[in-house]
């Protein structure tokens, strides 16, 4: 992807003006057959070996009869002078993905032209128009949970801890995580619970945490924050490379971002950052990435619709993958695993084996 620093996308952004359509889209997948048969007219359309995806008004596929799973937005970026139209609307989708929203964009031949949920549109006018300023720490870091946990009562909302509760607290999460708590985190749960910094960050009590949903999560991922978003925040207690990734879970689709090394780093810069956003958002607070494979089961479950869809293997031809003895299926020139891979980029869970237990890869900078 193009990157381009911060001060031209602002100078950028003031030349564009995003205007917001009425009308309300969605994204389908059709049969080729299936699409001769529509009478609608798409306002977008791209021809793949699987079918034909479409953006369509939500008033036409509802007309006839289409599936779709949420309804977009439409916002057309009318600029006024000539721009590097690849890197900016490579900028633009960054800011707004970086803002915790998912946007498809489409580069028409006049005009580039940016999907966004409907329930979140609003927040994307809004960052068109402003763009969020790089959040700056509000003072020198501190590394000593000792020394954050008073801030954290004097400035912020937190309970004390129930002391009866903890040693079965932390009995509980050895055997259902794997791993006990890091040290500094010990500390802090002794000493505080449902902690709220800024209004913006939720620090679950060890209860709440245990009982969140991780059927999708590696067994050492324990979330531990909750964001504005309902999305949350998760720390591997598994200790990968002598650290303790905090993991942000509410960006990225399996592929999450890395945003400390610690619980005390990401409490002492969430406290040193303020309320208006978070301070990950700027690149270089993030250390890489954290791949999440699921287990063979999960990946099955996942795309067994796309596999039962692609049916049996009684095409008239070879499958078109190198040294491959299978014939093809209907809808395509490969075999069913190897169509399968093509599409989804993964092993294929049905014909190989995806690993028994649901794995974390990082990937972190130097
Ligand atoms: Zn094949």
């Amino acid at each position: 992807m193009v990157s381009m620093p911060e001060k031209n996308l602002r100078v950028l952004l003031s030349s564009i003006k995003p205007r917001l359509h009425d009308e309300q889209f969605v994204f389908c997948s059709v049969l080729e057959r299936e699409f001769k048969k529509l009478t609608i007219q798409p306002i977008c359309m791209f021809r793949e070996a699987e079918g034909v995806s479409l953006i369509v008004a939500k008033s036409d596929a509802d007309s006839a009869s289409l599936k779709y799973d949420g309804t977009w937005s439409l916002i057309t970026c009318e600029v006024n002078s000539d721009l590097n139209a690849v890197g900016f609307i490579a900028a633009m989708s960054k800011m707004i993905s970086d803002a915790g929203i998912s946007v498809n964009t489409v580069s028409a031949f006049h005009h580039d032209h940016l999907f966004v949920p409907s329930d979140r549109v609003e927040e994307v006018m809004l960052l068109l128009q402003e763009p969020p300023q790089k959040p700056v720490p509000k003072r020198d870091p501190i590394d000593n949970i000792r020394e954050l946990i008073p801030m954290i009562f004097s400035e912020h909302r937190a309970h004390k801890a129930l002391g009866s509760l903890l040693s079965q607290g932390h009995a509980l999460i050895t055997s259902k995580f794997g791993e006990p708590l890091p040290p500094d985190m010990r500390i802090f749960y002794e000493r505080c619970s449902d902690v709220k910094i800024f209004d913006r960050y939720s620090i679950l009590s060890l209860q709440k945490a245990i009982d969140v949903d991780r059927s999708q999560l590696p067994r050492s991922w324990f979330p531990f924050c909750e964001l504005p978003s309902g999305g949350l925040i998760a720390i591997d207690l598994s200790e990968p490379n002598g650290v303790y990734p905090i993991i942000d879970l509410d960006c990225g689709d399996f592929d999450y971002i890395v945003i400390a090394l610690s619980f005390t780093e990401f409490l002492d810069k969430i406290l040193a950052h303020g309320q208006d956003s978070n301070y990950w958002i700027d690149h270089s607070e993030q250390y890489g990435t954290a791949k999440v494979h699921l287990k063979n089961s999960q990946v099955r479950k996942k795309y067994e619709e796309y596999w039962d869809l692609l049916g049996p293997e009684n095409g008239s031809q070879r499958c078109m993958a190198d040294a491959c003895e299978n014939k093809n299926v209907k809808l395509s020139v490969f075999c069913r695993q190897h169509q399968f891979e093509q599409v989804h980029k993964v092993p294929c869970p049905f014909t190989s084996d995806a690993p028994a237990d649901t794995l974390a890869e990082y990937v972190l900078k130097e």
